[in-house]
């Protein structure tokens, strides 16, 4: 893999960017591989690209029936925080976090990380008190956040109308390093270092069935013929109940299409991101200009990754309360995903009835922030059958009780 650098960009300058390889391959798949990672999102991406790093584990394909990072990890709205109630999320998100700092380096590819800060709205008593309880938790947890009021709110968010209608805006709790990234290029920039550590990331291949003898996975079947394996990642978000049940076993999961939209381009006027959990919107502006709006997910269960005009309606309607200025905004476009969510609003990363196979999910309507942390525990679960990270996040916990109830950190928001 060629490094790149100024330097690269000038020489490629001066000869009419002749030289750029592609930034990975497109593989035939092999006979067999000692990992099969399915599922070419963010978090399967990551989970392959640690295996290699930190594990050596380098004779690996990841798996893919569209395009890569085509599924959520190219369908979401890109915040980044670790500001989680319990321990077990706060040290997932926190990793994540904290790797999202130097990702780009690591990767040696631009994922445009901006640590702009992050904002959620307390407009309810009830809000001010979980945020509050959260902000004390977080400092236990060595996660920086911090509670502010309405004046601070305003200073940081001029756009805001502190007076709303319906809900003022009481405060907030803040976290300064939270923010966004590019998320098509957090897929790209692991799925380039994968390929230059000769994993093979196979696209417009689906699975179409687990293959096991004893208990144990041998391999899977693919629109490309079987291919064999030792351990199997399932990574495929939305998709785990399908592949769960190729498996043989059932997830305690629901599949649902999470809407966002954006609108046309306007000159900078936000430069943080703002979450308002009871009016139910959360907002930021981009690189190009366009304000992106994080609207709810759809109350029927469905694959449809479209979005619908209803949302468009209930989201800004919401948010006009809190941003009056976005009323004069035209919408460009709208989409869907669709998102796994568990009871408890927490991910699953754990082994699986079937030995050999893992799963990567249930990170329903807030995952992008989490890929870093979620592929270091994921390749750590794989290669040595534990991880600190992981460990609370195990199938274990709904037979058991123990849930990680992160419904007010995560019910609504992203
Ligand atoms: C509108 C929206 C807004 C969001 N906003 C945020 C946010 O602001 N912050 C945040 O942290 N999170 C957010 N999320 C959630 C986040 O996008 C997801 O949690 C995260 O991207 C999940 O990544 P993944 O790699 O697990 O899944 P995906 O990116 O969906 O990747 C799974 C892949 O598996 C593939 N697949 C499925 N079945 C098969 C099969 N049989 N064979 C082969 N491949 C298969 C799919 O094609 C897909 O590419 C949002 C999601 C949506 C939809």
């Amino acid at each position: 893999m060629k490094h790149y650098s100024a330097f690269a960009v000038a020489r490629e300058a001066l000869r009419y960017h002749t030289g750029w390889e592609r930034a990975w391959r497109s593989p035939e798949p092999k006979k067999r591989y000692d990992a099969i990672i399915v599922g070419a999102g963010g978090h399967g991406l990551a989970t392959a690209y640690y295996l290699g790093k930190n594990y050596g584990i380098q004779n690996v394909a990841v798996i893919e029936k569209g395009w890569l990072g085509g599924g959520n990890t190219g369908r979401n709205t890109t915040i980044i925080r670790s500001n989680y109630l319990q321990d077990p999320s706060a040290a997932i998100y926190e990793k994540a976090r904290s790797l999202y700092e130097d990702l780009s380096q690591d990767l040696n590819y631009n994922i445009m990380f901006s640590p702009r800060g992050v904002i959620m709205l307390a407009q309810t008593q009830h809000e001010i008190r979980g945020y509050q309880r959260t902000a004390h938790a977080n400092a236990l947890q060595g996660v920086k956040t911090e509670w502010i009021g309405p004046e601070r709110v305003k200073e940081l968010v001029p756009i805001i109308n502190l007076d709303g209608p319906r809900y003022p805006v009481l405060g907030g709790l803040w976290q300064e390093r939270g923010g966004t990234a590019r998320h098509d290029a957090v897929a790209w920039g692991y799925a380039r270092a994968c390929s230059a550590m000769g994993m093979d990331i196979i696209q417009q291949c689906e699975v179409t069935g687990v293959r096991q003898e004893n208990g144990r996975v041998i391999g899977v079947d693919t629109t490309k013929g079987a291919i064999d394996c030792d351990k199997l990642g399932v990574v495929v978000a939305g998709h785990s109940g399908q592949l769960a049940e190729m498996a043989g076993f059932r997830l305690p999961l629901e599949a649902v299409a999470l809407q966002a939209l954006v609108s046309e381009p306007i000159k900078p006027c936000m430069d943080v991101v703002v979450m308002a959990n009871t009016v139910h919107g959360y907002m930021s502006q981009s690189d190009k200009g366009e304000m992106v709006i994080g609207g709810g997910t759809d109350g029927f269960n469905n694959y449809t990754q479209r979005g619908s005009f209803h949302h468009i309606e209930e989201t800004v309607r919401a948010l006009v309360e809190t941003f009056p200025m976005i009323s004069r905004l035209k919408m460009l476009r709208q989409w869907g995903g669709i998102v796994d969510m568990t009871g408890d609003r927490s991910p699953i990363l754990s082994k699986t009835p079937l030995q050999g196979c893992f799963i990567n999910g249930g990170w329903g309507t807030g995952g992008f922030k989490a890929i870093p942390g979620s592929g270091w525990g994921m390749a750590q679960l794989m290669a040595t059958g534990h991880s600190p990270l992981t460990e609370a996040f195990s199938l274990d916990r709904f037979k058991e009780g123990r849930f990680i109830d992160e419904s007010v950190a995560a019910g609504v928001a992203h």
